[in-house]
């Protein structure tokens, strides 16, 4: 399961922000996973189960937000939700539209733990 080798990734990350703050531990962290992101959220947040032992992100809270797709519409310029199985602009119909987010896994907020004071980043 690809969830797997994104959380290994993820914890390198992880230790790279922790390194540069001069943390000690890693106490929470938030992820945006899009529903069409093709990421499972539970299979994710198992993977990092595994993926966190012995890490600096051993005893870290996963929370997960999922989120929905927006479309923007090249034809009438409308943005807004849709739902994922129908990327169809809802304003006039056109086909002729972007996904601008449903579809990223974003590290949305890091809270790390041990450094003075303790740092909160959003890489973002
Ligand atoms: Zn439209």
């Amino acid at each position: 399961m690809h969830e797997l080798s994104l959380c290994a990734n993820l914890i390198e990350q992880l230790e790279q922000l922790a390194v540069e703050a001069a943390a000690a531990k890693v106490g929470r962290i938030e992820l945006k996973i899009g529903v069409l992101s093709g990421v499972e959220p539970q299979l994710m947040a198992a993977a990092f189960g595994m993926a966190q032992v012995g890490t600096i992100a051993e005893n870290a809270a996963l929370f997960i937000e999922v989120t929905q797709p927006v479309i923007h519409c090249h034809d009438c310029d409308h943005e807004g939700e849709v739902s994922p199985q129908n990327l169809l602009c809802p304003h006039c119909g056109s086909e002729s539209t972007e996904l601008v987010a449903g579809h990223e896994l974003i590290l949305a907020r890091v809270e790390l733990l041990g450094s003075w004071p303790d740092a909160r980043v959003n890489p973002l």
